[in-house]
C-alpha cells in the first residue's frame, strides 16, 4: 500500500521536496479495526496548518510518519462489531491507499443515499462549515445581505447558496478568475460576483454591494476582511473561517487598518471551529440533502485520480485549481 509521509516542514509555500510517497505493509485488524481500501481522500487548506509545528488546534503531523484526513473508504475485512466487508466508511486516514481503523473513530455511509464523494464535500465537512459557520457563528437571518470570500471553493460556494435559499437579500461574492466569476452568478445564483485579482477588493466590493454588507463570511483574510470591515453594516457580523491568503507566509502580514469601524457599526467578528458544531451534523443533512437532490443547491467537485497525484491535488487547493470541493480518487 502507497502511502504519503511528510518529510520535512514546509516554509512557506509548500514543495515536493517536502514530502514522500512510501510503501507500506498492510496489516490485519486487530480486536475492533476494520481494513478499509480508500476511494475518495480529501485534500483541504487547513492541512497546511498541520505541516508546520506552530501549536494550534490540532497536532502538527509528524516527521517521516504519514499524513492524516479525511476519506470513504471500502471496508476489505472487519473485526469490529456493526461494520462488515463491503460497507463504507469515514474515517480520518486518507493519504494512503489503505488503513486499518479503529471502528470507534470511522462513520458508516451509504453509497445509495448520496455519491460516496459528497460525505467529503457538501454534505461532510465542507459542507457543516458552510451551514454552521453561516447560520450559528454569523446569526444569519432572512433578509441579509451576505458576502463569501473563496466563493467558487467547496465551502464558499455553499455558503453563497444556503443564504440565498434561505432568504437572503444580496449575495456577493468574489473568487480568483473570471471562469469562477462567471459560475458563482450563472450557475449558483450568486446576485454579484468580482474577481478580487482584477483590482482592489475594497473597491470592487463597494460597487457589488452599494448598500453594504450584514455578513461577511471570511475564507480569506488579508484585503478581503479589510473590505468587508468597510462594507459593514450596522449590526453586522463577520464569521471568520479560515485566511488561506497567509497560511504560506512566511512574515507577519498588515491586518486590516479599520478595525475601529467595528465600534460605531456594533460589528462582530468571531472565530469558529467546524468540529465545536458537530451536534449541527444531523440537522445540516436533513436541510441541505433535499436541497442537494432536488438541484436546488449546486456543487462542483475537482476529482485528481490516483494516490501518487495526492500532493498535487493538495498544492492545487493552495494554488486555486479547484472549482469546489477539491477530491482525490483512488
Ligand atoms: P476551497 O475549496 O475554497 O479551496 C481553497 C481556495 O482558496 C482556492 O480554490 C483558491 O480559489 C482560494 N485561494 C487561495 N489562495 C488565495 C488568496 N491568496 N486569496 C484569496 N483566495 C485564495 O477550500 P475549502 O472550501 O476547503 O476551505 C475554504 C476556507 O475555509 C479555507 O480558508 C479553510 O482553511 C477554511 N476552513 C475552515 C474550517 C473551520 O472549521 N474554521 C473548516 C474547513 C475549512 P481562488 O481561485 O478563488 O483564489
Amino acid at each position: 500500500s502507497r502511502e504519503w509521509h511528510i518529510v520535512s516542514r514546509p516554509v512557506g509555500w509548500p514543495k515536493a521536496e517536502d514530502f514522500a510517497l512510501v510503501e507500506a505493509e498492510v496489516r490485519q485488524p486487530g480486536e475492533g479495526e476494520v481494513l478499509v481500501r480508500n476511494k475518495y481522500v480529501s485534500v483541504d487548506p487547513y492541512m497546511r496548518g498541520r505541516m508546520s509545528d506552530a501549536k494550534s488546534y490540532v497536532a502538527p503531523f509528524e516527521l517521516g510518519k504519514v499524513m492524516q484526513g479525511g476519506a470513504v473508504g471500502e471496508v476489505i475485512a472487519s473485526n469490529a462489531e456493526g461494520i462488515e466487508a463491503g460497507d463504507h466508511i469515514l474515517h480520518f486516514f486518507g493519504w494512503r491507499e489503505y488503513a486499518v481503523v479503529d471502528a470507534k473513530q470511522a462513520v458508516k455511509v451509504d453509497p445509495e443515499a448520496a455519491p460516496l464523494s459528497t460525505y467529503l464535500g457538501v454534505l461532510g465537512m465542507t459542507g457543516l462549515t458552510a451551514y454552521a459557520g453561516l447560520l450559528r457563528t454569523a446569526s444569519f437571518k432572512e433578509g441579509d445581505s451576505v458576502f463569501v470570500s473563496g466563493a467558487a471553493g467547496a465551502v464558499g460556494s455553499q455558503v453563497g447558496q444556503i443564504a440565498k435559499l434561505k432568504g437572503a437579500s444580496r449575495v456577493i461574492g468574489s473568487a480568483g478568475s473570471d471562469e469562477k466569476v462567471k459560475l458563482l452568478v450563472e450557475e449558483y445564483g450568486f446576485d454579484a460576483a468580482f474577481n478580487y485579482k482584477n483590482g482592489p477588493v475594497s473597491e470592487q466590493l463597494r460597487e457589488a454591494a452599494p448598500d453594504g454588507v450584514d455578513v461577511y463570511f471570511d475564507n480569506v483574510g488579508g484585503d478581503h476582511l479589510e473590505a468587508a470591515i468597510g462594507s459593514l453594516n450596522q449590526g453586522g457580523r463577520i464569521a471568520v473561517c479560515g485566511m488561506i491568503s497567509v497560511y504560506n507566509s512566511t512574515e507577519p502580514v498588515p491586518g486590516p487598518k479599520n478595525l475601529a469601524r467595528l465600534i460605531a457599526t456594533r460589528g462582530r467578528i468571531e472565530g469558529f471551529l467546524v468540529s465545536d458544531h458537530y451536534d449541527m451534523q444531523q440537522q445540516f443533512v436533513q436541510e441541505v440533502g433535499p436541497w442537494v437532490r432536488s438541484g436546488e443547491l449546486k456543487y462542483r467537485e475537482t476529482v485528481v485520480e490516483g494516490i501518487e497525484n495526492n500532493l498535487e491535488a493538495f498544492f492545487g487547493v493552495l494554488r486555486g485549481d479547484n472549482i469546489g470541493k477539491m477530491i482525490v480518487k483512488l
